[in-house]
């Protein structure tokens, strides 16, 4: 593409930042103009519930790109600023404080935000939720001399990734959750448990299927937890992660398609022409196995946000990624890819043993690979990627021998 364009990209976190990398990766010579609401240029989510929120990592860990890179490559960021408008049919966005950009293509990385408690006691402060660098600040400093009671209301990534975190700085933790099993809808009941018990055996308290009534307290400062059986549970901090909900109200207002996420096609386009979406926002249909995937996932934010800027600039683009996802939680060091929609009713087999916290974790469904994750097992998610894009039967014998490398099964 020649010519001074304008691409204006809305929601300066991991998928706007790397759109605009990559457009820039791409010769593109025109204006890039990345707008964000939060007071920060760009940064990565998954340091705010580990190492940044333990205080091992610092603010350099966060930032995708140094503050100076955005001036380097004449990337315009303006932090502090909500777009609350687009008008696909006059190609602008109207800002908050009344500037309107024009703009020639538009890519809309608006992400999400955490779900918010609506049980009595929710405002009181000490109940925090996890999203945003100031969320991980406002508890950061408050975890970090121990001796907390920490209460986790979800036994979700972020809630077992904090309570890991809470208890490695010397708190009392405790992760209540409605489920039988935490993470059970992400990697079933087996693995779930798996992680259950590693928390139990660091001295979490694991309290699964019980039902939070609300939160108490005094003078605005809360207290405590209260079950439906009416049983109490000290605390004197909350984190709620009971998900998060993708901010489609922008692209809703517009008047795109919108159905748990901004309804995209495999190169990223969303119903209106020359707009686009990419990250936790886009629910896309996914070229490999025909059904809509909205990931919220890092790996996802880095790599869709990059398509959609090739595709913005006119290239050929499917994006088929299987989706990716990391954890660090105590000694346990995890990473997993695979189409969650083929999980259900997939068998689970095991390349080593599970109790050893080594192991890589297969799901098979008719002796075909649909998802793999690896504990404490390094350099092998490409092979586990690769037998899954393959989609071909596996000899379960040799995928479960670890004898045998991954690459020969
Ligand atoms: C605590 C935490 C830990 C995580 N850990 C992991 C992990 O270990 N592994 C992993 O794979 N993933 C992890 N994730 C998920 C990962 O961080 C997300 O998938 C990723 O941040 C998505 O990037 P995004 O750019 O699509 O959206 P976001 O990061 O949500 O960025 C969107 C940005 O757009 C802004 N915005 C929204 N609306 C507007 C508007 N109207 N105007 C201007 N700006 C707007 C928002 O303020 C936000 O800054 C974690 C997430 C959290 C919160």
């Amino acid at each position: 593409m020649t010519g001074k364009k304008n691409f204006v990209i809305v929601g300066a976190g991991l998928a706007g930042a790397s759109a605009a990398k990559e457009l820039r990766d791409q010769g593109f010579e025109g204006t890039i103009q990345l707008i964000g609401k939060e007071p920060h240029a760009p940064y990565i989510r998954p340091p705010l519930s580990k190492g940044y929120l333990q205080g091992s990592e610092g603010l350099d860990a966060v930032y995708v790109h140094p503050q100076d890179w955005y001036d380097e490559h004449n990337i315009d960021v303006h932090t502090g600023a909500t777009v609350v408008g687009v008008d696909t049919a006059e190609h602008t966005v109207a800002l908050s404080g009344g500037e309107t950009l024009r703009y020639d293509k538009l890519l809309l990385t608006t992400g999400a935000d955490s779900r918010q408690p609506t049980i009595d006691g929710a405002g009181l402060s000490g109940v925090h939720t996890l999203r945003t660098l100031d969320d991980s600040n406002a508890v950061r400093d408050k975890l970090a001399d121990g001796g907390r009671s920490v209460v986790l209301i979800g036994a979700g990534w972020i809630g077992m990734e904090v309570a890991a975190t809470a208890k490695s700085l010397g708190n009392k933790v405790t992760i209540l959750d409605r489920n039988a099993v935490p993470l059970a809808g992400a990697i079933g009941d087996e693995l779930g448990t798996f992680f259950a018990e590693k928390h139990r055996s660091h001295g979490v308290t694991v309290r699964s299927s019980v039902i939070v009534d609300r939160i108490i307290g005094a003078n605005g400062q809360l207290s405590g937890v209260v079950l439906d059986s009416g049983e109490e549970i000290p605390a004197d901090l909350v984190m709620v992660g009971i998900g998060a909900v993708p901010n489609t109200s922008l692209a809703h207002a517009a008047g795109l398609a919108v159905d748990n996420g901004i309804l995209v096609d495999s190169a990223l386009n969303t119903s209106a022409p020359n707009v686009f979406a990419a990250g936790d926002v886009a629910n896309e249909l996914h070229p490999v196995i025909g059904m809509r995937l909205r990931t919220e996932h890092w790996a996802n934010a880095l790599n869709q946000g990059a398509a959609a800027a090739r595709s913005m600039l006119g290239q050929a683009e499917s994006f088929d990624d299987i989706p990716y996802f990391y954890t660090d939680q105590f000694d346990i060091g995890m990473e997993f890819s695979g189409y969650g929609p083929l999980m259900k009713d997939a068998r689970i087999a095991y390349r080593g043993e599970r109790d050893s916290g080594e192991f890589v974790a297969f799901w098979l469904k008719d002796s075909v690979v649909v998802a793999g994750m690896n504990v404490n097992v390094w350099d092998v998610n490409d092979q586990v990627q690769r037998l899954i894009r393959e989609k071909t039967v596996v000899d379960e014998a040799r995928l479960t021998d670890s004898a045998v490398a991954l690459a020969d099964v």
